[in-house]
This record gives C-alpha cells, sequence and structure tokens, in this order.
C-alpha cells in the first residue's frame, strides 16, 4: 500500500511505522518530527554486509556514507552492523569519534579539506583519508612528515561515468569539483606523485558515480574503467593498488514511480566484472568498498508535520501549510524532489484533492510538494511526508530561527529519542551580550 515496508494502518485509521501509531508520536513529542525505523535500517545494512559475503567472498567492506544522516546513534547503529564509515567534514569526524566508531574503519572524503580537519583526523589515527587533490596531497605528506607518521590515502577518480542522466554517458565529466580526471592523464601524474611522497602510502583508488541511481550498468562500467586504471598503474609505475571503492548512491523509493534493484544484483554484476578483468589483467582481486549513504537511511524515515493554515485560491491551487518547511526538508525547495505525502491521521482514507505542501518560512519557494494527492485536509490534521530519512535532518537550517526538529526512533511498537528537539536557548546560545 505504502511506499515505504515500515509503514502501515491501524484500527483507527492511523499511519504507522515500525508498530508505532504516527498521531500518538506527534502527541508524544510535537511536530515536526523525524521518525526512523530501527528494523529497516539494519536490516538495509545487513543485506550490505551479505551480499559482499556471498559474492564477493567477504573481501570488502560497506561504508555508511554518514553526510546522509549524521548523529551519534547512527553511527553507533552503523559500527555494531559491522559497517565502515565515510565522513566528509571535521564534524562529521567528530560525531563518529564521541561514538565510539572504530577509527581504521572510517575514510574522510571532500573536495576542500582544510587544514584543521587534516590535523584533526591525523590525530586521530582515521583509517584512510581520500585525497581529492594536488594541494592537499601535498599537505597531508608535510603534516605526516611533522607527525612521524604514514598515512593510508585513497585517490578520488572521475570515471567519466555520469549515471544521473537516463542513459548514462561514459565520458564528458571532466567537470565536476570531485577528484581528478582520467581522461586528461590527471588521475595518472596524481597517482605517480602519491608514490614518490615519503609519508603517504596510496592502496585505494576511488569513484562515485552519483545519487539516486537505478541502473546497475553505470556501477559495472565504472568499475571496469578502475579496474582498467588499476593495470595502467601497475604497467606504468609497478604499484599495486589493492583496494578498490565504487562508491554509493544506490537509489531508493520516494514515490510509487521509483524501482530499485535489490542490492545483491549490484553486487553480483560488479563482483563478476572485477573479478573477470583481475584475472584479464593477472592483477590481485581488490578489497573491495562500497558507500551507500540514502539507501541505509531514507526509506526508514519519515516526517510529521501539523496542518495550520488551508489556502484555497480559486482556480489557482491549495496551499496546504505546515508547522516546518524548507528548514527541516531542503529537498523540493534545491531541486524538485518528490515525495509522497499521507495524512496521518486519515491513512485509511482515499486521497482525494490536490495540494502544494508549503512550509512555514518566509521564502516563496519554502514547499515540500506541488500537485501532490492527499485527503482532503483540515488545520490539526498530521502530514507524514515518506522517505525523509536521508538528506533532511543532515541538511536541516535554523533559518527564520526555527528549532531544528528532534529524531525519534522506533522499533517494534517502541520509540527512543535519539535527537532531541532543539530549544529557543540553543538557537542564541554563540550570541554574544553586548
Ligand atoms: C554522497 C556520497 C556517497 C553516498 O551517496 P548516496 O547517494 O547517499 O548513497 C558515497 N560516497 C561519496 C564519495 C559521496 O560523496
Amino acid at each position: 500500500m505504502f511506499v515505504n515496508d515500515c509503514l502501515n494502518v491501524n484500527a483507527e485509521g492511523h499511519l504507522t511505522i515500525g508498530g508505532c501509531d504516527t498521531v500518538e508520536l506527534a502527541k508524544k513529542y510535537g511536530t515536526p518530527l523525524y521518525v526512523l525505523d530501527e528494523n529497516v535500517i539494519r536490516s538495509t545494512c545487513k543485506s550490505y554486509v551479505s551480499s559482499i559475503e556471498k559474492h564477493y567472498n567477504g573481501n570488502g567492506l560497506a561504508l555508511y556514507a554518514s553526510k546522509a544522516l549524521s548523529c551519534k546513534a547512527l553511527c553507533e547503529l552503523a559500527a555494531e552492523e559491522k559497517m565502515g564509515l565515510d565522513v566528509v567534514s571535521g564534524g562529521e569526524l567528530y560525531t563518529a569519534l564521541k561514538a565510539g566508531f572504530p577509527v581504521e574503519k572510517i575514510h574522510f572524503h571532500g573536495n576542500n579539506k582544510t587544514y584543521d580537519e587534516l590535523n584533526f583526523a591525523l590525530d586521530n589515527n582515521i583509517g584512510k583519508i581520500v585525497v581529492d587533490n594536488l594541494t592537499e596531497l601535498e599537505t597531508i605528506n608535510s603534516l605526516c612528515v611533522e607527525k612521524g607518521k604514514i598515512q593510508k590515502i585513497a585517490l578520488r577518480i572521475k570515471p567519466g561515468v555520469d549515471a544521473h542522466t537516463h542513459d548514462f554517458i561514459r565520458t564528458g565529466q571532466i567537470d565536476s569539483k570531485f577528484g581528478f580526471a582520467l581522461e586528461t592523464g590527471e588521475a595518472m601524474e596524481a597517482v605517480k606523485e602519491s608514490i614518490k611522497l615519503s609519508n603517504v602510502e596510496l592502496t585505494e583508488l576511488h569513484c562515485h558515480i552519483g545519487s539516486q541511481i537505478f541502473d546497475i550498468d553505470p556501477f559495472v562500467t565504472a568499475a571496469e574503467i578502475m579496474m582498467d586504471f588499476i593495470r595502467a598503474i601497475k604497467d606504468e609505475t609497478s604499484h599495486i593498488v589493492t583496494e578498490l571503492n565504487l562508491g554509493g548512491g544506490f537509489g531508493i523509493k520516494y514515490t510509487n514511480k521509483d524501482n530499485p534493484t535489490a542490492y545483491d544484483n549490484y553486487m553480483n554484476s560488479v563482483s563478476r566484472a572485477v573479478h573477470a578483468k583481475a584475472e584479464q589483467y593477472g592483477i590481485p582481486v581488490p578489497f573491495i568498498y562500497i558507500e551507500p549513504g540514502r539507501s541505509i537511511v531514507g526509506e526508514a524515515g519519515i516526517t510529521l508535520y501539523t496542518v495550520g493554515a488551508v489556502k484555497t485560491i480559486p482556480n489557482v491551487r491549495t496551499y496546504v501549510s505546515i508547522d516546518g518547511g524548507m528548514c527541516d526538508n531542503i529537498r523540493y525547495a534545491l531541486y524538485q524532489s518528490e515525495y509522497t505525502v499521507v495524512t496521518a491521521n486519515k491513512a485509511d482514507k482515499e486521497p482525494d484533492t490536490v495540494v502544494t505542501v508549503a512550509g512555514k518560512c518566509c521564502e516563496s519557494g519554502d514547499l515540500i510538494q506541488e500537485n501532490t494527492k492527499i485527503v482532503n485536509a483540515k488545520p490539526g490534521d498530521i502530514l507524514a511526508v515518506l522517505s525523509t530519512g536521508a538528506y533532511n535532518y543532515s541538511m536541516a537550517s535554523n533559518y527564520n530561527r526555527i528549532p531544528k526538529p528532534p529524531i525519534v526512533m522506533v522499533n517494534n511498537g517502541e520509540d527512543r529519542l535519539i535527537v532531541k528537539r532543539e530549544t529557543y536557548e540553543d538557537l542564541i546560545k554563540n550570541d554574544i551580550d553586548l
């Protein structure tokens, strides 16, 4: 019935998530409220881990890309599920460290890591730094010389596969701010430079071809291109790269139009492609990393809002205003992302009215969804926006000085708070008194 398996409708006609009544959750914690189903997150983690076991002899590690939703509880959960972790900033790294995440399983990404962030990462013995550019490579090496240590690094490569289009493109992805291009020779230069430097050890190549991808083919193509490059490196320098990171980007269901492939199929196809290339080139089968973010938490999450004003402009549209908006979900304003909206307190009724769900921020573009069909909305109704687990809380802002909503984790009918609601006091805590 719903896009997400964890959702259902109870005898009162209320939407449930993980066996909890969403209307009761809204009452208990207030709205807006992020709700995550723990079972969904854990079983998704398990399916990635087991797909590597099954199709790649366990010779790999799934890293949770924590930018999708970073908080201590999620880092702890990822560690319990035997995942590694991607961080892209000092703040995400700090969160992981405070959660006690095993440092050797952390990868540090980003196209412009600051000097302080690199220092912080090195001082905490982080497992791998994914180097984006030559400036960074030099900085890491000289910091390591000072500290008397050797840092394992990966190089971020642009494989020239752009999977954002329907028919994915194989070349012409040079114009990206991330990483070293293959076509221009820049990537090989970076490899040679890395080998020359005394205090970095190049063990891994990384690529990430996009996000919300449903096809397997672009992943397979990217894997093959990367294996070709590993061979080219061996031929030109005799250096053997032993680890291959194929990034994240696995698509999820936002609406019934989305049709993701099982992760197993992905790993099966990629594994075959990598093994075939390794055999053909006589190079070792690399240890493999994948980096799912959205697919770990996306479908597990919903956001609950309370409807305030309902404004019908005859022959134009009906605005249903909610008590959150772009401050807790900027994805429609940013890139017209599609979402499914359900009236949580009338989830047993057929949607009958086409509306625009508008936020409360002072910005005309602050919309959550346009032309979406819901049950005729009344002030006080609870709206649930589905598949908001990824890139909602993590992209939230305090625009209009609106405190960020809390996150509640549900599991088999039990609920617990994992992130508190921000208070007005939190909002002014850094303001200096004159
Ligand atoms: C964003 C990102 C991911 C995760 O992407 P999803 O689409 O959320 O799976 C993985 N790796 C890198 C390098 C990224 O930038």
